[in-house]
């Protein structure tokens, strides 16, 4: 029996049970509502009506008051799977995205080569540090302390230059780990060093210990960061910049920030944000929103404001709602302006970073923006959509109370927002001043290119008052440039509506009619909503 010895894989089940909660592995098969500490549900494993299975995430533990079973994720898995324990937790290591280890005990061969990169590792690192205080780090150095890195700051993250020579190469000739470290590759001439001319960051894992590098590269060539591929010891996917630094801020602030690089998470941290991280490379992935959550599930993630990092952003909202509890507060953030938190500290201060953290949307707003953004919610098949955006994203939410009133916010929110855009319109009758010849001669260009839209907004543009037969200017605007240019006009032309029938109305209570002051707030109300909606569309 010893190759399926529980003892065997004590590191791996520690392992298992540090990235899986036992709410999410159980969560799976069991419907769970939280009620007090504990989530409840009906037993799995004994036939009930009313739940009596109560499942303690901070425990890692499940419990049944009406049969008694009782344990962890893996008995969970064993006994509900009617699996023995080696199949038990080759389900869980594929449910945490983690390869199976060998069976055997750990093979010290494995043990003496891990702790061999580990020391090639740190002594690169300190040849590094070496480099950057000499002339060939010159510009590196340069580079670093115009970044506004302090030589304290330097010393703490333990910053330095790998030069353009061989030097890991040649000085470690001896070593037999020097391209499993991912420090060297073999060329056709021999060993040459993977980091030349780069000012270079240590990662570390954990426990402090380096594993691998991220070097930035100082004569402008792209790209701007390369990374340690990962090794024995390195997993990028695995691994969250700066976690080893930021444990206790996290602690303390009782949330993590998650920005965009490696610099600006070092700049945070060193800038009153000490709770802040960062992927490695681009892409946050699912496993490092489960590492962070592993210790707190209040996460800001803070973005760019542009068009890549509005993306990221969605994704990192898609990747977050299976994590979500009913004590969770994520939050988005966007640095706009092309800066990035870096320049923000370095140029404004703590204080303008720390109102762009302060004025993060919160992630059931920030959801519901992303519905109204990527579809036309002002048709029929561009609402049907969004629905179905919102429901697949709702879906994942684990638990089924906070899955319930998920639903009910948004069906409140479509009720108020979707359909309310015709009640009232109807109901307000304004006379507009006639539209421009700028806009004229787009939409007689719009309508005489792509009939659909002309046909599809027929109503609202029978009330502009155009004669679409004109001269056709040839614009270049596509299919769905020509659609959101409609739509914002639409939007305009409604907005401009509201503010005069709002003149209206104020000009009345002014001559002393107090009957009009409900329908003033309700017209503001409507103003706030749909020049929001215009701007969400414009920076779409
Ligand atoms: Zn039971």
């Amino acid at each position: 029996m010893a190759p399926t010895n529980k003892f065997s894989y004590s590191n791996f089940t520690d392992e298992l049970r540090t990235r899986l909660s036992v709410l999410d592995v159980v969560g799976r098969v069991v419907p769970l509502t939280k009620k007090g500490q504990n989530y409840w549900g009906c037993c799995p494993f004994h036939n009930e009506k009313t739940p009596s299975f109560s499942v303690n995430e901070e425990k890692g533990f499940y419990h049944c008051f009406g049969c008694g079973e009782h344990g962890d994720i893996i008995s969970f898995t064993m006994k509900h799977n009617n699996m023995d324990f080696k199949s038990a937790i080759t389900e869980l290591a594929s449910q945490a995205g983690l390869k199976m280890p060998d069976y055997k005990p750990r093979d010290p061969h494995i043990v003496k080569r891990e702790e061999a990169l580990f020391d090639i590792c740190e002594k690169a690192a300190q040849t590094y540090t070496e480099k950057l205080f000499t002339p060939d780090g010159a510009v590196a150095l340069a580079y670093a302390r115009k970044r506004g890195f302090t030589d304290e700051d330097i010393k703490k993250y333990r910053l330095g230059y790998a030069p353009k020579n061989n030097i890991i190469a040649n000085k470690y000739a001896e070593s037999r780990y020097l391209t499993e470290s991912g420090l060297c590759r073999r060329g056709d001439y021999g060993l040459y060093d993977f980091f030349r001319d780069k000012l270079m960051f240590p990662i570390f894992n954990a426990n402090g210990k380096v594993v691998a590098f991220s070097g930035r590269s100082l004569d402008g060539s792209e790209p701007k960061y390369i990374n340690t591929s990962d090794t024995d010891v390195f997993h990028k996917r695995k691994t969250v910049f700066g976690l080893n630094f930021a444990r206790e801020g996290i602690h303390r602030a009782n949330r993590s920030i998650i920005v965009e690089g490696q610099i600006d998470a070092i700049k945070m941290q060193l800038n009153g944000f000490p709770e802040t991280v960062a992927p490695l490379g681009t892409a946050l992935t699912e496993d490092h929103i489960a590492l962070l959550c592993k210790s707190n599930r209040n996460i800001t993630f803070c973005f760019d404001g542009d068009g890549a990092g509005q993306k990221a952003a969605a994704r990192a909202c898609e990747l977050v709602m299976q994590f979500l509890r009913d004590t969770s507060d994520v939050k988005f953030a966007f640095v706009n302006g092309g800066k990035d938190p870096d320049e923000i500290l370095t140029k404004s201060g703590t204080d303008a970073m720390r109102k762009i953290i302060d004025d993060a949307i919160p992630l059931t707003e920030f959801l519901w923006d992303l519905a109204n953004k990527n579809f036309i919610t002002s048709t029929p098949g561009g609402r049907a959509q969004a629905e179905k955006f919102l429901d697949t994203n709702i879906e994942k939410i684990i638990d089924t109370e906070l899955k319930k009133h998920y639903k009910q916010e948004y069906d409140k929110r479509k009720f108020q927002h979707w359909q309310s855009w015709k009640r009232v319109k109807k109901t307000i009758d304004v006379k507009l001043p006639d539209i421009d010849d700028i806009t004229k001669n787009t939409l007689v260009y719009i309508v005489n290119t792509f009939p659909e839209l002309a046909e599809r907004y027929l109503e609202f543009l029978g009330t502009l008052g155009v004669d679409f037969d004109g001269t056709v200017t040839d614009l270049n605007l596509d299919f769905d440039a020509a659609e959101k240019y409609i739509v914002s006009l639409k939007l305009q032309r409604y907005l401009e509506k509201l503010n005069t029938r709002k003149k209206e109305l104020t000009d009345k209570l002014l001559s002393g009619d107090e009957s009009v002051r409900e329908e003033i707030a309700e017209t503001d109300t409507e103003i706030k909503k749909y020049t929001e909606k215009l701007k969400l569309l414009i920076t779409l």
